[in-house]
């Protein structure tokens, strides 16, 4: 319970989490004060024309910590955004990127609409417009702070706002970095559609790899066979159902707004999508059963549970009724601080966001990179590759007498295309950074995954301060 006596905020829930982190480690409390606050807050209104008038749109950019530059962060549409939301999210995306070391602060950006509601044409106005107050005040930019795609948004906006951002900044050399996520010929990067949800495979197959942990769960090491429900089917929902599923998991239950469907058989994450797409709601799936309420789903019979839509979804209301034995946080802040506590104290492994879904920064700064290097990641190296193996594979040939079969040289001569290498330097960096939280579990002696990631980037984020020489 927060001060004033009602549950806490996102972001006061998310700096509990920090403060019970922070007493792991010992920073002067004055260095601590800085890595949590936010530094700029943004907040602005613009009128856009609707068909009968006016309307005011509010909006939000919050640079959560310039201790690295740019700030990055993605742009939230919703009609619940606030401004204590954008400050979480903001945060957040500092932490996560000190975890999955991506030289970035962290930042986010909301427009309080729920896009349902808008033409794509106004959609194009609301999108153009918030850009160029970004643009005014100097919150976007490659060097400055580099937006991204988040719950309600997606390729095409990010097509509007790095046009909107070419507009203001004509002949800027480094300006298709100005934003992430963009389609590919706008300067986006194969895998970054798919990334978070990738992202999220690879932490959980980590995790489950793992036959200690797992045994302490009283499950079978591996992905093979463990029941899974995921909240949400968009962006990461989708891709982490997806990939779980392809890696060996049986999908039991999926979850929209309009209601959740289970089959303790499985389910086919694309047949469901398709169904959805066709009829426009989840519910009535062929051989599924419906639940009323996506709230229901989250209290399913599973091994794994995947939050993958907003905030704030498992609370101390449900925790003590929530059956999962690993919790994959896909969506940011979908625990409460004291739901936490409380499947902490059951003994459910929580995977948390500020990992989990580090997917989606991790190749957007593959992409920023690549705008940076005006060059395809592999483009100078995969015929060199390619050739140098082809010529092994013939010495070898050679030496031995023994040929290769056609399709066996194929692999071994392959040279890395960019999807290639983004989805490999995305596997490396959830695979190091996994155990990276795990070993600092131990050897901080915390209670769960939550607190040892804070203490990790705590100490990142306040050796950077250190390192600028602002604290001693
Ligand atoms: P999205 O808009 O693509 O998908 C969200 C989905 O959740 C939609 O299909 C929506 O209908 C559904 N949904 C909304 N309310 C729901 C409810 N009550 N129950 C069940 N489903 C509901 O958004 P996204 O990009 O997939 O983002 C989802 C979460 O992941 C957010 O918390 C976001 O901050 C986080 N995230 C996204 C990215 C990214 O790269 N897109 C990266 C990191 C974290």
């Amino acid at each position: 319970m927060a001060a004033n006596g009602h549950p806490p905020s996102f972001f006061e829930n998310v700096n509990i989490n920090f403060d019970k982190a922070a007493a792991y480690t010992n920073h002067p409390q004055g260095l601590l004060d800085q890595v949590k606050i936010c530094n700029s807050v943004y907040q602005f209104q613009f009128p856009i024309q609707v068909e009968d008038g006016y309307e005011v749109i509010s909006a939000w950019r919050v640079e959560h910590s310039h201790h690295k530059l740019p700030t990055k962060g993605g742009i939230r549409y919703s009609e619940d955004v606030n401004e204590d939301e954008v400050k979480a999210l903001a945060a957040l995306m500092t932490y996560k990127c000190a975890i999955v070391d991506v030289p970035f602060g962290g930042a986010k950006g909301g427009i309080k609409i729920d896009p349902k509601k808008y033409s794509v044409h106004q959609l194009q106005k609301i999108t153009r417009r918030y850009t160029a107050e970004l643009v005014k005040k100097n919150f976007i930019g490659p060097g400055i702070d580099v937006p991204a795609p988040d719950y309600g948004t997606g390729e095409r906006e990010m097509a509007w706002i790095v046009d909107t951002y070419m507009a203001f900044n004509s002949g800027s050399i480094d300006g298709q970095a100005c934003v992430t996520g963009k389609p590919i010929t706008q300067g986006g990067i194969r895998g970054r559609r798919e990334a978070t949800g990738r992202g999220v495979f690879f932490g959980i197959r980590e995790a489950c790899a793992n036959a200690e942990d797992m045994k302490a769960l009283g499950l079978k090491p591996g992905l093979e066979g463990k029941r899974v429900v995921v909240q949400g089917l968009g962006n990461v929902g989708y891709h982490a159902a997806k990939f779980l599923q392809e890696g060996g998991c049986l999908i039991v239950g999926l979850a929209e707004y309009e209601g959740a469907i289970y089959n303790l058989k499985g389910l086919d994450v694309e047949a469901v999508v398709k169904h959805r797409k066709e009829t426009r709601s989840i519910l009535n799936f062929p051989g599924a059963t419906n639940m009323a309420s996506t709230a229901e789903a989250l209290e399913l019979d599973c091994d794994i549970l995947v939050p993958a839509a907003l905030e704030s979804v498992i609370t101390k209301e449900n925790a003590p009724r929530i059956k999962a034995k690993i919790i994959g946080e896909g969506a940011n802040g979908p625990t409460t601080a004291e739901a936490g506590e409380i499947l902490n104290r059951k003994g459910t492994m929580v995977i948390p966001d500020m990992y989990l879904n580090a997917g989606g920064v991790t190749v957007s700064y593959f992409e920023w990179l690549k705008n940076l290097q005006h060059v395809r990641m592999g483009r100078m190296a995969k015929r060199f590759t390619e050739t140098s193996f082809d010529q092994l594979i013939a010495t070898l040939e050679q030496k031995t007498g023994k040929m290769f079969l056609e399709d066996e040289r194929k692999k071994l001569t392959h040279g890395p295309d960019e999807i290639d290498l983004v989805n490999s330097g995305l596997e490396d960096t959830m695979i190091v950074a996994y155990n990276e939280i795990r070993e600092r579990k131990m050897t901080v002696g915390c209670d769960d995954l939550r607190t040892a990631a804070f203490v990790s980037s705590i100490d990142k984020i306040a050796h950077s301060y250190i390192e600028l020489g602002i604290f001693p």
